[in-house]
């Protein structure tokens, strides 16, 4: 369904525009896909654009028309129109040197990267331009490059990853020939800048089969191009509480995990310590003492080096760091409130947490059913001690440090600190001592005096 306001945009522009919906929102339309973006081409030069929406009322902002687009703002959506264009050579396997303007619609659409991104929509009505065989490959599940792919991904180093990309959001198949020519490229792949590749690792993590995507990025070589330090989890076998390697558990976890980016990044390298922290017991059990702090370390340098957000990069820690943690019957109420406690300085919600350990058991493959009843009753006993609001870190005590420096009548320093963190650990232990009183005498105690 054609959003309305689009053609009010049509009726400005007038019949000779052209106006066409094209690239991924043609390809959404017809999966029934829900888009973000509403990518529109037009016949019309942009000093035309910008005067016909203008004329007809419409803000407009000329964002980049040296490539021929220009924003129109519709119902407070900015939405791009960009002329019909062609690319001139590609000579730093990025962007092309130069557009050129005024081209037809075909060989707009050739320019583009797979056929299933390379069709058009008239906004004004009427029948799907088609010229590489999108449709068809759409309905056959099958990413293609338009054109030679070697030439394609010779020109342009991103498509290759987009062709992952793509194959991990809509489930599809890349065909034969495109996806022999990656290996191929890999060197222009290698020259795009760490942002884009991070945008669309995040977009192929995010998709409906990551493990598909995360497949064609080792098969193909491109993972060694942005993550070499995953390669050793290859063939790195486990112990009896696994049935995969380590590589393989980490796929079963990722497609568990929801589909947001913290979890699925921190799914991808949860576990990516292991294969350096690996040991044989004297019993020849197989350990990975400390792998948590090594997969952390590894997942902050690799997401620092794709310049990913500190939001994200706090997340996928705090993901990371209490992953190993197994709640157990065996644990009392103040041992799990603790935890509760080490995941709130975190930010970490039990919910969340409990996401991500959950798919972790399911992804071990061997004992899952056990793991799971145990995982869900304390969850549930979790829950139900958060839901008391216990007090968990230093703010939720009944006295703050101000009152602490008034009641030992010192200033601040050293002991402060180490008095509240004593006091936490009490009401930790017991919630009903978080009053004034009871606080006042315990910090006295503490401080030895009367
Ligand atoms: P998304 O769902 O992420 O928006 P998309 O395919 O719409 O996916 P955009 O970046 O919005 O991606 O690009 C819009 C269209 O522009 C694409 O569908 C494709 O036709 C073309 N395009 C984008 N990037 C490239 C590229 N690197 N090489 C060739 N064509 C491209
Ligand atoms: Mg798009």
């Amino acid at each position: 369904m054609i959003w309305a306001p689009l053609l009010r945009l049509q009726e400005a522009l007038g019949p000779g525009a052209e106006l066409m919906l094209v690239g991924g929102a043609v390809r959404d339309e017809l999966l029934g896909r829900p888009h973000a973006d509403w990518d529109l081409a037009t016949k019309l030069l942009p000093p035309a654009v910008m005067e016909r929406a203008k004329a007809a009322g419409l803000r407009v902002i000329p964002t980049g028309l040296q490539h021929g687009t220009v924003t129109v703002i519709l119902e407070d959506q900015p939405v791009e129109v960009t002329t019909f264009r062609s690319d001139g050579d590609y000579l730093d396997g990025r962007r092309p040197e130069s557009v050129r303007l005024g081209v037809d619609l075909v060989e707009d659409l050739s320019r583009r990267d797979f056929t299933i991104n390379a069709m058009a929509l008239p906004v004004g009505g009427g029948d799907l331009v088609d010229p590489f065989g999108g449709r068809a490959d759409l309905a056959a599940g099958i990413i293609r490059a338009v054109g030679d792919p070697l030439k394609r991904f010779g020109e342009d180093g991103l498509r290759t990853l987009r062709a992952c990309r793509f194959a991990s959001q809509l489930g599809f198949e890349i065909e034969a020939a495109t996806l022999e020519a990656i290996p191929q490229r890999l060197e222009v792949a290698g020259r795009v800048a760490a942002e884009r590749v991070f945008t669309e690792l995040d977009k192929l993590l995010r998709g409906a089969k990551p493990e598909r995507g995360l497949g064609l990025l080792a098969e193909s070589g491109l993972l060694d191009l942005w993550l070499p330090e995953l390669r050793p989890m290859f063939g790195c076998g486990q112990n009896r509480h696994h049935c995969h390697d380590v590589w393989i558990h980490t796929l079963e976890v990722v497609r568990r995990v929801p589909a947001q980016s913290g979890p699925r990044w921190a799914g991808l390298f949860h576990d990516a310590g292991k294969p350096i922290t690996r040991s044989t017991g004297p019993d020849g059990e197989i350990h990975f003492y400390g792998h948590e702090e090594r997969s952390l370390e590894m997942a902050e340098w690799i997401l620092e080096r794709l310049k990913a957000s500190h939001a994200l990069r706090r997340e996928v820690a705090a993901l990371i760091r209490h992953h190993c943690t197994s709640p157990t019957a065996a644990w009392g109420d103040a041992a799990c409130r603790r935890f509760l406690g080490r995941l709130g300085e975190d930010a970490l919600s039990l919910e969340d947490w409990a996401a991500f350990r959950l798919a972790d058991h399911q992804g071990k493959g061997v004992e899952v059913e056990a793991r799971l009843a145990e995982h869900q009753l304390m969850l549930s006993r979790l829950g139900a001690l958060a839901a008391a609001r216990p007090p968990l870190a230093l703010k939720d005590l009944a006295l703050d440090g101000a009152a602490l420096m008034r009641l030992a009548g010192r200033s601040g320093g050293p002991w402060l600190g180490e008095l509240q963190r004593h006091l936490l650990e009490a009401v930790l232990d017991d919630p009903a001592a978080n009053t004034v009183q009871g606080l006042s005498r315990l910090a006295m105690e503490r401080l030895g005096q009367p």
